[in-house]
């Protein structure tokens, strides 16, 4: 009796919910009502939950990588974009559009993206023991991150990992959007210690001199003489008119070389690890500022088109502001010198919004 008159509670301790987590989800997935639910953890645990804090347990546990939802593709349209712009001498560079319908997350891009390089390890792993992976800076890669750890942990079939960051740290950037930050998720698999190549250098100098004195710094040199083991590339990319892409509040924030104005000038639409581009292709300024990273637009071009090598390039909105990088996508598609990616990974909006503008007349 005493059971029944117990005082509903509609917030829980850290301590509470992570003992309820396994209880409420298990019994959630096998389809019990809310209500059914409510009085089994009363009956076991003394504690009356409200209605809401089941589900809000049951989200947790997705958020905690605990409870994991694998959003679809949807086939037809990853076909078709990849007849449109995945053509190529060298190989089939795929589009694969999550079907994010109706979806209330805004991490189905990552998420999914975190699947396809999963599939990628396996796959390298029947013939290797290790599979080296490079990491870039952004939002996106820190949620692939976080699902590709959870999904390599504890599987005692997959090959070793070796971690590779792409670019440095910097004070513009959320320390855990850097590869740095990503290696926590990662650090640990069944096969131990993942080892970590780092890239301690400044994240961006003057073009010229400083940037060949950068380059001879022995810290600096280890990791550009590493980068030639990397299987596979994992990337995001910004929009120039995004004051959340990295680039652009570096400039805004720190530059006082002009760059910003030499990139306007040459038609800057978009970076890929602080790397800009426009329509003609990468824009590389002889003088200014310049961004240290592991490889160049050029040099991804070469790995994207290698048949052994792979370049993931997710683009989703902007995580901050929802701004959509649609416009800054589109040479990445049209133009061959910029064809970074051999996986594009979009979500359903974006891939109708290319569907529109490349091909209009198609049925
Ligand atoms: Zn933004």
């Amino acid at each position: 009796m005493a059971k029944q008159r117990s005082k509903t509670v509609y917030s829980l301790t850290p301590q509470q919910e992570e003992e309820l987590l396994f209880p409420v989800v298990e019994r959630f997935l096998d389809g019990q009502k809310a209500g059914e639910i409510i009085d089994a953890i009363q009956a076991a645990f003394s504690l009356k939950l409200g209605r809401e804090l089941v589900y809000k347990i049951v989200r947790s546990a997705v958020r905690k990588k605990l409870l994991h939802l694998c959003p679809p593709l949807d086939k037809g349209l990853s076909l078709r974009l990849t007849e449109c712009f995945g053509k190529s001498e060298h190989k089939v560079h795929s589009v694969h559009v999550v079907n994010d319908r109706a979806s209330t997350s805004k991490d189905n891009v990552p998420v999914r993206t975190a699947h396809l390089v999963l599939a990628k390890i396996r796959k390298i792993g029947q013939r290797r023991s290790a599979v080296h992976l490079g990491l870039g800076i952004g939002h996106s890669t820190l949620l692939f991150a976080q699902t590709l750890g959870a999904l390599v942990r504890s599987d005692p079939t997959l090959p070793k990992l070796h971690l590779h960051a792409l670019s440095p740290a910097f004070s513009t950037i959320d320390p855990l959007e850097t590869p740095i930050g990503f290696y926590s998720y990662l650090a640990e698999t069944y096969h131990g210690r993942t080892p970590f190549e780092g890239l301690f250098a400044e994240p961006l100098v003057s073009a010229g001199e400083d940037y060949e004195h950068m380059l001879r710094h022995r810290i600096v040199q280890r990791a550009f003489e590493c980068k030639g083991d990397i299987d596979i590339i994992v990337s995001s990319m910004a929009s120039s008119e995004d004051e959340h892409g990295y680039l652009r509040a570096y400039l805004d924030g720190y530059d006082t070389s002009g760059s910003l104005e030499r990139l306007e000038e040459r038609g800057w639409r978009g970076d890929v690890q602080l790397l800009p581009y426009g329509d003609g292709g990468a824009i590389e300024l002889s003088e200014g500022t310049k961004a240290v990273t592991l490889f160049d637009l050029r040099e991804l071009v070469q790995v994207a088109r290698h048949a052994d090598r792979e370049v993931y390039l997710m683009s989703g909105p902007c995580s901050k502001c929802d701004v959509s990088k649609d416009e800054a996508l589109l040479p990445l598609l049209q133009n061959p010198s910029l064809r970074i990616w051999s996986h594009l990974i979009v979500g359903l909006e974006t891939a109708q919004t290319l569907l529109d503008k490349i091909a209009p007349a198609s049925p």
